[in-house]
């Protein structure tokens, strides 16, 4: 019995399970008020990443391109990002932050957007805009390598990078939730509330759950302001509840501004939660309340009532964000089930190092394998090769490998667009783990029915 990590061995990537780096740092910048970013490369860099985003949370946004075309890309395109800044202060009164995120194809040609950056500082803002707030973000997103993972850890830490400033402690913890949900935010949300901590969340996109209201439609937009991200400097504490999706801006305030650190773990299923919530007691020395026992209690009823008797021995694949999978995975264990197969779209070195995989390898009492650099056409070849699975947990571009060999799958992470609401339901906290395991539950309930298996069992549960 073993678990291995391994990186795929075949050259080349089929149906990847993650986009590129600008479309992490373009989902960090929507978490921030009155701010659009500039993407500096081809159009096709926004669409297509404005697309999924639009398409899994279900609302409208903003975010620029310097739309780059051929003569750029021999000649150099700075001026589109000077002709695409002025364009956007003038279209848009209200924008303050302007982060300048880059792409392959800018990266590979050398455009210098620091340089251009101090260029329309020192002109276009001193002059056209003289007296008007702009902030305007390098941000480097070289697309060849790593990922929308690191695209999205490295935004968090540049921007809180530029903004954060030292003044008086604010008796407040920095929250960095991560790529998560707005349901997800509610729940953490919730968490903090019943534990009377004060907490800045960070890139806090609780409102993409927005409203249609009577004056009409309107863009979504984050809650995060310049004003919390200038006070992170002045924490008690800074939570990263992600190892790769904010934890490079934890790092840098720890050592910057002295602000003690923990990072994860991710919140997900109940033995997370509970070390979230003494991470907490620990930080800010507020007790958990007796309304969050009973909280835990209802969820730990709820899975009492599937664990053994639906759940136990179920065997899983789990594709997507790496601290999602570890975080699912960890439950799917505590669940009584089998994670198999764990598939991470990327190949950060350092997941060799992660505690929490090498925690899976000691524990682990079967075959479990976690593929670096995978794609879902991984996760097709092992069904192919006799994998038997009961359960797929991913986001919905691997929703054809379930439909093509008949698994149930539930969808999960980033992006599920073919399903309605999922945005809203947390994946985190108890409220998470009550769900998580009752979809899961409910999942392999229409399949044991669909399939004549052993469905009798649902009729006299
Ligand atoms: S890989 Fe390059 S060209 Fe393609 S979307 Fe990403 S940044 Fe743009």
């Amino acid at each position: 019995m073993n678990c291995e990590l391994i990186t795929k061995e075949r050259a080349g990537v089929i149906n990847p399970i993650f986009t590129c780096q600008p479309a992490g740092a373009q989902f960090a910048s929507i978490g921030i008020k009155e701010c659009i970013g500039i993407v500096h490369g081809g159009q096709g860099c926004v669409m297509f990443v404005r697309l999924l985003i639009s398409q899994h949370l279900k609302e409208s946004f903003e975010i620029a391109s310097s739309s780059v075309h051929e003569d750029g890309a021999v000649f150099g395109a700075l001026n589109r990002v000077e002709e695409a800044v002025d364009v956007l202060l003038m279209r848009y009164p209200d924008v303050k932050v302007i982060p300048i995120i880059t792409t392959c194809s800018t990266e590979v040609i050398g455009d210098d957007i620091d340089g251009v950056v101090i260029k329309l500082q020192e002109e276009l803002l001193n002059t056209k805009y003289a007296g008007r707030e702009v902030h305007l973000i390098p941000i480097h997103c070289p697309s060849f390598v790593g990922s929308m993972i690191h695209g999205y850890d490295t935004a968090v830490r540049d921007f809180v990078k530029y903004f954060a400033e030292k003044g008086e402690t604010n008796g407040k913890i920095n929250l960095l939730t991560g790529w998560v949900n707005p349901g997800d935010v509610t729940a953490l949300k919730h968490l903090l509330a019943e534990m009377q901590v004060d907490a800045t969340v960070l890139f806090e996109i609780e409102s993409f759950d927005s409203p249609l209201m009577p004056d009409g439609n309107h863009t979504s937009h984050g809650n995060t302001t310049i004003a919390d991200l200038k006070d992170t400097a002045n924490a008690i504490g800074t939570l990263a509840l992600n190892k790769y999706e904010g934890a490079k801006a934890a790092q840098y305030l720890e050592k910057e501004f002295d602000i003690p650190t923990i990072i994860g773990p991710t919140p997900i299923g109940i033995r997370n939660t509970d070390t979230f919530l003494k991470n907490l007691k620990r930080m800010t020395g507020k007790p958990i309340p007796e309304s969050l026992v009973r909280e835990r209690g209802i969820a730990l009823d709820a899975i009492t009532d599937l664990a053994h008797m639906f759940l136990a021995d179920k065997k899983v694949a789990i594709y997507g964000n790496p601290d999602l999978v570890i975080g699912l995975a960890e439950f799917c264990l505590d669940l009584e089930m089998k994670p198999k197969l764990l598939l991470l779209g990327d190949d950060n070195l350092s997941y060799a190092e992660d505690p929490r995989i090498k925690a899976l390898q000691e524990n682990v009492d079967y075959d479990m394998e976690i593929v670096m650099n995978a794609d879902l056409w991984d996760l097709e070849g092992r069904i192919k090769d006799g994998l038997e699975l009961d359960l797929i947990l991913g986001h919905s571009k691997g929703r054809f490998v379930a439909i093509d060999y008949n698994i149930p799958m539930v969808r999960v992470g980033f992006p599920t667009y073919d399903r309605a609401g999922l945005y809203r339901h947390p994946v985190v906290g108890y409220a998470g783990a009550i769900w998580l395991a009752e979809e899961m539950a409910n999942t392999l309930f229409a399949d044991m029915e669909y399939k004549r298996n052993k469905e009798w069992v649902l009729n006299v549960w």
